[in-house]
Formats: C-alpha cells, structure tokens, sequence
C-alpha cells in the first residue's frame, strides 16, 4: 500500500471566530491566522458556531457551564437561561456532516467549543470545580471518539501542529484506503505502511498493536478495524520523541544498508546521530533516506510514511 498523504485540501471543522467572523458573544471574533495563513493551505477549513446555530444571535448574553445534576451551560448573568440541551442537540444534528470531516479545531477556553481547560462552577457561581470539555467539543468526542481535535490557541506551537497534521493526514488516509473495504488484510496493510511513523511516536503501544494485529482472525472485521483505528489515532496523538525517531531512522537504515557502499553508510549513520544530537534536522536525514530508497526492491521500505514528506517538510510547520 503506497499511501499519499496529501492530494487535495483536506476537510477539517473549525470554530467559526478562528476566521475572524464576529460571532462571539460580544461581537468580537479571535482570528487566528496560523489557520487561515498557514493551515489553510493544506485544510479545507469548514466553520462552526454552535452557540449562532441554536440562534443565540450575536451579541448574546454569556454562558458558562455549572455542575448542578449534570454539567449545564446556563447564562452567566442569568441562569435562567439554560441552553445544555439545545447545544447538545446541535452536536447530534451535526453527526452527517461532521463524519465527512479529518479533524477539527477548536476555540479555547469557551463553554461550548473548548476542549480542556473550561471551567466547570458550583452551582452558585463561585470558584469552579474543575475544568474540562465545553458541551459541543464534548458531545462531538462521544461521537468520533478518534477524530483529531485540538484548540486553536495550541496550534500556535510547532511541534502541536505537526502533531495535529500528522493525525488528520492518518485520518485522512485511513477514510481512503481503508473504510472502503475494512478486511483484516487491508487493516494490517495500513498498519505496515504506518509501522515506522508509528515507532517514532510510541515504541510500547506500537508493539502492542503489533500483538492484537497477529490475532487478526479471530475478530469481527468492522469491530477489529474499529479497534485498529483507535488505536493508530492514539499512538500519532503521543509526541514523536527525538530518541523515538532515531530509532525508526535507524530501523529504515538496516533496509537500506545492503544497498549502500562503506563510504555512504558512515556517512548516514553519522546524519542519523546528528539528528539523535539535534545538530541536525529530521528532513536532512529523510532526503537522504528517500535519496537511497530507490536502489532497494522491498516494498515494506517503499511503502513507510514515516519517509513521505512529513508536515514538516511541507512547510506547515514554520510560522512567524
Ligand atoms: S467559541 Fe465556538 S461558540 Fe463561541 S463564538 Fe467561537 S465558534 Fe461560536
């Protein structure tokens, strides 16, 4: 399986004042134009405003969320306004559209789109109890469990973006190559051709993967898929650690060895250790990998990710 990463923009969701449209509850937006300069070269980025879609209208009266019987989004000067059930209901009428989507990026902080750090308040409005999820981000969870998501504000680090393209680029893939026609052969397919992308991320869960990958036979094949799904999304969701990526490096090296003279070998285990080192950067070390590639038969090499152009490369992953 030779997988391509990128072939048109891919569909991603976005909280709607990401792009600059006034539709927060003041009238104000948050335009954040790492997506609209920068990740909307390679995202069709599709907006979402759930608190405008249940016709709060702008300007609208603030809401927060406060834990009384369950977690409720109610007005924050007037709690008689109680709008959990209607964003609730948005996030289900959106399930059509939002499976047609490879990730979606999330406005921080609000009670309906954040994803982590939302307070959640007593019940009479003092200190908050916790923080988490705002209602729409997390009924949108439930239904993609394995949806890449990620708020706006995060993107701003490099090595979050990366990480955020590398999932919805999987994601992506695996909607082309692989729900189609989800037979166990295809599954472990995907999988060989992620093996080293996936060592890079997580050593341990790749070889645990690996492990439920060689009882393929014995699980219903949308349920084993399913479950494979899950778990390539989570294994890409761990940052690639330098000594991770090393390791794959290497791993991609040990095919290509017999290929190489003494001289050429030195030399890209020597880039290689640089890299290890950070004196040298991940796409010196594939440009000379993909330089060698073609001089060996095996299909397993030919067909990593791990070697394609990366987000990096692509240069989705520099912004000033
Ligand atoms: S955070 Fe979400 S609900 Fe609030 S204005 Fe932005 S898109 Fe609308």
């Amino acid at each position: 399986m030779h997988i391509q990463l990128l072939t048109e923009k891919i569909p991603v969701g976005i909280s709607q004042c990401a792009l600059g449209d006034p539709v927060r509850y003041d009238g104000g937006h948050k335009l954040s134009k790492v997506c609209t300069q920068l990740l909307s070269q390679c995202l069709e980025l599709q907006p979402f405003c759930p608190e405008v879609a249940i016709g709060l209208g702008v300007p609208r009266p603030p809401i927060r969320l406060v834990a009384s019987d369950r977690l409720r989004a109610v007005g924050r000067d007037d709690p008689g306004i109680d709008v959990t059930e209607a964003l609730e209901g948005y996030a289900d009428r959106l399930v059509p559209k939002a499976a047609q989507l490879r990730g979606f990026i999330l406005m921080q902080k609000s009670p309906s789109c954040g994803v982590r750090t939302v307070p959640h308040y007593k019940a009479d409005g003092s200190m908050p109890l916790a923080h988490g999820a705002g209602l729409f981000a997390a009924r949108l969870r439930e239904h993609f469990p394995h949806l890449p998501i990620e708020e706006v504000g995060r993107l701003n680090a490099s090595d979050i973006r990366e990480n955020f393209l590398t999932r919805v680029f999987a994601y992506d893939a695996w909607y082309r190559y692989v729900d189609p026609d989800p037979r166990p052969a295809r599954v472990i397919e995907f999988y060989t051709a992620y093996k080293y992308l996936l060592l890079a991320h997580s050593q341990p869960l790749t070889r645990d993967l690996g492990r439920l990958l060689a009882d393929a036979g014995q699980c219903e094949p949308q349920q084993f898929a399913c479950e494979v799904r899950g778990r390539i999304m989570e294994i890409l969701a761990h940052t690639a650690s330098r000594e991770d990526r090393t390791n794959a490096l290497m791993h991609s090296q040990g095919h290509l060895n017999e290929f190489l003279n003494k001289e050429e070998r030195a030399e890209l285990t020597q880039l290689i250790a640089d890299f290890q080192r950070g004196l040298k950067p991940l796409s010196a070390v594939l440009t000379m990998l993909r330089h060698y590639l073609p001089r060996s038969p095996n299909p397993f090499i030919h067909s990593q990710v791990l070697l394609a152009a990366e987000p990096a490369e692509l240069g989705l992953c520099d912004f000033r």
